[in-house]
């Protein structure tokens, strides 16, 4: 490789950037990364963490309204939005410096600038050329705007973080995961929420009985939901927007959220010069190892679109860099990928929906089981978890876990070591529960539901 000048050139120092920028070095190649923005990626700066940081700071309200039922006597509160910003401001600063740090650490040469392809082998970056044996693409993907009328007067979720004010009122449009968390965490830090979905359930695609569950949980909560409507046309208003829904009803509100799904970042990147493929949904096409037709141009994470998630992306990086420094590295498993959405409640899930399961699994037995988790007992929240189990009846392996509820997210990973582990349902039964916790319900469930 000694006539290129590095051995991988990576565009793109988000998750899967980074993480195979740094394994590769790591694994002795000499690596350069090249990034217009700010290093993180959309997980750092305008998605997981920010949106992680707003969600605790959302949960502040319920822990403050049931306070009393728990013997705390709390003064006056109030939600001080520009604090919340310039502290979440600082910390995603700090972690901008720690991924420059690890890639320094590491070796991996930073070029700052818009970078092109512009061969199989030559990327350019602001006016001057590098050749690499390999480039890895790994750009990401950001906010679609929806087909219509007025769209451009509504904000889309990366506006969220750099908001000066929270909206009094605000329309929020989507039923997917950034739809339902940012609506949930605007709801809890005290704005008027009006949620305007296409179907009658959030979260399509998920499990049904969490879909109905979630669903009903967050009106309950005292979000409004507008269900089967679309937004027909957004207009001005004063300083606000004006939403005219598919039902005649309008709304007046100071902010229209946008979150209507997410789109690959190709443009700019040379890729039709160059000859890269995209699929039909836009993202760029690659194939088991995350090649391109181009052998020497591979592509990672929300570019290619497979799961846009930022473990995903981490994972496809180190693969990547072991399948091309390394001794390779075993494929990726799509079929179980834990996931939260940081919605109020939490939701955690790891495996198949039930109506996937039941497609594939003929004998499948399942477990569900809703309670009144013991934090909401002592006051009047009238808050439901629900926990389900879905196993293979052949083999007893548990194919699906679904959990809503406190701390979903991070009982969910947990379940997700022992099923990544092949743990069977008697595995579960065998297992001592930790008592009193709302996960010991995933131990002690021993009725399956009856088969309808
Ligand atoms: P999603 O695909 O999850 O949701 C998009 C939503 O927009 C859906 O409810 C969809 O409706 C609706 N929609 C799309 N087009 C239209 C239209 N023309 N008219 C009306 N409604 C429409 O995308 P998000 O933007 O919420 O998130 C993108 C990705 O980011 C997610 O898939 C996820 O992988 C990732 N993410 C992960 C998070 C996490 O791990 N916690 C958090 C946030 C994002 P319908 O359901 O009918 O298709």
């Amino acid at each position: 490789m000694a006539d290129y000048d590095y051995d991988l050139y990576v565009i793109g120092g988000g998750s899967g950037g980074v993480r195979a920028a740094r394994m590769a070095a790591g694994l002795g190649a000499r690596v350069a990364l090249a990034e217009s923005g700010r290093l993180g990626g959309t997980c750092v700066n305008v998605g997981c963490v920010p949106k992680k940081l707003m969600v605790y700071a959302s949960h502040y309200s319920e822990a403050l309204a049931d306070a009393a039922d728990f013997g705390w006597i709390v003064g006056e509160s109030r939600f001080d939005w520009a604090s919340l910003q310039a502290h979440k401001d600082a910390e995603i600063e700090r972690l901008n410096g720690i991924y420059a740090g690890l890639l320094e650490d590491t070796g991996v040469t930073l070029h700052r600038g818009h970078a092109r392809l512009v061969g199989p082998h030559e990327v350019e970056v602001e006016g001057t050329r590098h050749r690499a044996a390999h480039i890895l693409l790994a750009t990401g993907g950001r906010s679609k705007r929806a087909p219509i009328e007025g769209n451009t007067l509504a904000n889309i979720s990366d506006d969220v973080f750099a908001w000066k004010q929270l909206p009094k009122k605000l329309v929020v449009a989507g039923g997917g995961y950034i739809a339902t968390e940012l609506a949930c965490v605007l709801h809890g830090l005290g704005a008027e929420v009006h949620l305007v979905h296409r179907r009658a359930e959030l979260l399509r695609g998920f499990d049904a009985d969490v879909r109905t569950h979630l669903t009903q949980e967050v009106r309950k909560r005292g979000l409004h939901l507008h269900m089967e409507r679309t937004i027909e046309r957004i207009t001005q208003r004063g300083e606000g927007r004006r939403i005219e829904l598919s039902c005649g009803t309008t709304l007046d509100v100071d902010v229209v959220l946008s979150a209507m799904g997410r789109e690959p970042n190709t443009e700019g990147l040379g890729l039709e010069d160059v000859g890269v493929e995209l699929d039909e949904r836009g993202a760029v096409r690659v194939d088991a190892s995350y090649r391109t037709n181009l052998p020497s141009v591979l592509a990672v994470g929300d570019l290619i679109g497979r799961v846009q998630l930022t473990p995903m992306a981490l994972a496809e990086g180190m693969y990547v860099a072991h399948e091309l420094f390394g001794e390779g590295g075993a494929l990726i498993d799509y079929d179980l990928i834990p996931t939260a959405v940081f919605s109020q409640p939490e939701v955690g899930t790891v495996g198949l929906p039930e109506h996937e399961a039941r497609e594939r699994y003929p004998e499948l037995v399942v477990y569900r089981s809703s309670f009144r988790p013991m934090k909401y007992t002592l006051g009047a929240r009238d808050e439901r978890a629900l926990v389900k189990l879905l196993v293979d009846g052949a083999t007893d392996r548990v194919v699906g876990c679904h959990i809503i509820g406190p701390d979903a997210g991070e009982i969910t990973q947990g379940v997700a070591i022992a099923m990544t582990a092949g743990a069977t349902k008697r595995d579960f039964d065998r297992t001592l529960g930790i008592h009193p916790t709302l996960a010991e319900e995933l131990v002690s469930m021993r009725t399956p539901v009856a088969n309808t």
